[in-house]
């Protein structure tokens, strides 16, 4: 299973990887950072990060990104690298029936979706819903490529499709049956009379669906309410059809919902992706940044879209993202404009869509300038982000910029700038105890022997355990498993070494294993073994120096000098 999964492909769905000599390297999915120093290797099968000191295997990686516990990471490993294995077992009884359930609620989604799509296409009343389509500019093509169904008016149509199999409590807890919060508990329908709209996450499954009332009915949205399947805020709309496009093309349309997604990703733009809700969430972000750091934000032109935007460029930039804002003109949204405007016209503005400062800019200069105190809200609207310009140089820019469209005298720009980054918070410093520590090259070269010394492994482990040579090492403990692991002859798995050691150690050995090894030869290996004889020769020569000073009547005095002198000799001999 271990050999057959490839860490690099399945590290690389979450992490953007380069090439990088023989090791793969990308910006580290576990902490903040601008250079890349989180290393995969390909044929160690282990990544490592030289910044915060996370490592491990393919497995670990998936557990640590999907917090999950180890039998879900072998499945999602298997199922990423396409292996079949025999179905894992649940831990606990209660385990079993969460997963149980959580399966029978994307099945049941998926039996809702197929009854939805019969409704549409083969109702009389879904012959009405066909025409609003088609109105919207959705043909049939649209209609099957995003699986848009209709849930009719009747108010218990899907429930009884579904009761037969569910009951009714699975319902309920599905979020496509609502109960009756009066006295009756009469259950019913969620949606109805609406266009729905399969959500689903980022494997394919559907989880829920967005619907759209057909008439004036109100809410003119109403999605599905989170459930065991199903998180908002986990969840980016069009995901699991844009990943491809999203990594080819390295960036990211956001936009606000499923309408605004189908009608950009129908002009050719696959890259797009909804937040469904007017506020984007944090670990939506975080599963966009697996796929890329550039986004373009389109929302609504409305004042609640304006304030989504500016939330959103927030977030974004807090996460180190690249952010543009396209603000379509006439007030338009994306489905409305590329209806109107057409697909190309759509694309051109796309290409040209000004980073988010320009936006921002524009935003202030719409306050009033006039007088000083419109100035300094300007002032303040535009601060923050600013400040969050991780370049200095190019947070210098824009101030000039913003004094020069706003008509602010500089200087006293400047220094509410300057006051403002003062205060700004530093990027987090990795704590100096948490870094590798500097171990002796001699450990190292024996560390790398042990791990990769081609034929003479075994041997070498065998020269150590004979004398206790590691004995008293700083790195005694990764020495140790390392023997343990080479006396077999076995070929090693690093991360089984790294499992049996303490997260410093495990650093430390990630980290040798990741430099540049060159020829290791046996010669090298008694080199070393002599390096260490040396080492503790002159340790006891030490010790029994200390002895001597400290009792210089003894009775083991004449044992002490003895000793001294054989030790010298050895130390003088080696040299
Ligand atoms: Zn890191």
């Amino acid at each position: 299973m271990k050999q057959q999964a490839d860490i690099v492909r399945v590290v690389g769905e979450y992490v953007q990887l380069k090439k990088a000599g023989q090791n793969f390297r990308g910006l580290c999915p576990f902490h903040s950072e601008k250079t890349p120093s989180f290393n995969v290797h390909p044929t160690r099968q282990i990544y490592h990060c030289f910044g915060c000191g996370k490592g491990g295997d393919v497995f670990s990686f998936v557990m640590e990104m999907e917090k999950c516990e180890f039998p879900d990471a072998i499945r999602m490993v298997a199922e990423k690298c396409g292996i079949a294995i025999p179905r894992p077992k649940e831990r606990s009884p209660e385990e079993r029936k969460e997963n149980q359930q959580r399966a029978a609620l994307v099945e049941m989604h998926r039996e809702a979706q197929t009854f939805f799509v019969r409704q549409l296409t083969g109702t009389l009343e879904g012959k009405a819903a066909r025409a609003y389509l088609e109105d919207r500019g959705l043909d049939k093509s649209a209609v099957d490529r995003f699986g848009i169904g209709y849930a009719p008016s009747g108010g218990d149509a899907l429930l009884r499709f579904l009761k037969q199999k569910y009951p009714e409590k699975l319902l309920v807890e599905s979020g496509l049956i609502s109960r009756d919060q009066g006295g009756s508990a009469r259950t019913f329908d969620r949606f109805r009379r609406r266009i729905t709209f399969p959500i689903a996450n980022e494997s394919g499954k559907i989880v829920a669906f967005g619907c759209r009332a057909l008439g004036d009915d109100q809410p003119k949205y109403l999605n599905s309410p989170e459930t065991p399947i199903y998180s908002k805020s986990n969840l980016l709309y069009h995901l699991d059809r844009a990943k491809e496009a999203l990594r080819r093309s390295d960036f990211a349309v956001l936009v606000e919902g499923y309408m605004d997604a189908i009608a950009v990703a129908r002009a050719g733009i696959s890259n797009v992706v909804a937040s469904c809700g007017t506020s984007l969430a944090e670990p939506q972000i975080k599963l966009l940044g697996r796929f890329t750091r550039r986004v373009i934000v389109n929302y609504d032109p409305d004042t609640a879209g304006q304030t989504a935007t500016e939330r959103s460029i927030s977030l974004l930039l807090e996460q180190d993202f690249e952010v543009r804002v396209l603000a379509l003109p006439g007030q338009a949204d994306p489905d409305k404009f590329i209806r109107d405007q057409g697909p190309e016209a759509y694309v051109q503005l796309l290409k040209v869509a000004p980073p988010y400062v320009d936006y921002l800019i524009g935003r202030a200069r719409r306050m009033d300038l006039t007088t000083g105190e419109g100035k300094r809200q300007a002032v303040n609207f535009l601060l923050p982000y600013v400040q969050k310009i991780p370049n200095r140089i190019l947070r210098s820019e824009w101030a000039t910029r913003i004094a020069q469209q706003l008509r602010l005298d500089e200087p006293v720009l400047r220094a509410a700038l300057s006051k403002a980054a003062a205060e700004r918070r530093s990027e987090v410093k990795i704590q100096p105890e948490l870094v590798g520590r500097a171990a002796k090259p001699v450990e190292r070269r024996l560390i790398r022997m042990l791990a990769e010394g081609q034929g003479f492994r075994q041997e070498l482990a065998r020269k150590l355990q004979q004398n206790q040579l590691f004995q008293g090492l700083e790195t005694e403990k990764i020495l140790a498993a390392l023997m343990l692991a080479s006396l077999s002859g076995d070929p090693l798995q690093p991360s089984e070494v790294a499992a049996a050691l303490e997260d410093r150690d495990r650093r430390l050995f990630f980290e040798i294993l990741f430099e540049d090894s060159g020829e290791l030869t046996w010669e090298e290996a008694e080199s070393c073994l002599e390096a260490l004889h040396h080492r503790r020769a002159e340790k006891e020569l030490a010790e029994v120096q200390r002895s001597i000073e400290a009792n210089p009547s003894g009775p083991d005095l004449r044992t002490l000098l003895e000793r001294k002198q054989q030790l010298m000799r050895r130390l003088a001999a080696a040299r």
